[in-house]
């Protein structure tokens, strides 16, 4: 991708995805009732939201820009933030929630970072570069969470393997 336009029609297209699909995120974590993650993933849409209005002030967008099918380059033909999220229950667990989240982060992360090591255009290659950073920022936060929430589903499962400290 060569043309710095043409890259921040595509970042505007992924952030405003991402941030619906956060949004959407945290409306099933309020239907489970789980305020912590529902919170976590409404920052998250917030972020998404800054980034897609960053993209549209740099790319001197006054609307979303409307680019014809063709000029769109996105891998498999699909928006990569919007990838996993087609047709996906809305009553997800929190597990599944990460996941998909973590998903999107990866391959948002991942679209970036093969703009900015592919490219020639050096302001398409700077800002690729500053968008892959926060993405990458982005998949480490949401590993934080997956771990975070691995430890404590698997608290009340007895592992035979495992002795409690009490029965010794
Ligand atoms: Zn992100």
């Amino acid at each position: 991708m060569e043309d710095i336009h043409q890259f921040l029609a595509h970042a505007v297209e992924l952030e405003r995805e991402a941030a619906r699909r956060y949004e959407e995120l945290a409306e099933s974590m309020q239907a489970e009732s789980n305020s912590e993650v529902e919170k976590f993933f409404r920052r998250m849409a917030k972020f998404s939201r800054k980034h897609l209005a960053l993209a549209m002030e740099r790319g001197g967008f006054r609307q979303l820009p409307v680019l014809s099918a063709e000029d769109y380059v996105w891998p498999d033909g699909v928006s990569p933030e919007q990838f996993d999220w087609i047709g996906v229950d809305a009553m997800i667990d929190v597990n599944n929630a990460l996941d998909l989240a973590l998903d999107g982060e990866r391959r948002g992360h991942a679209f970036y970072a093969d703009i900015a090591s592919t490219t020639s255009d050096p302001e398409v290659r700077s800002m690729a570069e500053e968008f892959a950073s926060e993405e990458a920022e982005h998949v480490a936060e949401l590993e934080k969470w997956i771990a975070h929430y691995a430890v404590q589903t698997e608290k009340p499962r007895s592992d035979p393997k495992q002795k409690h400290p009490a029965t010794e």
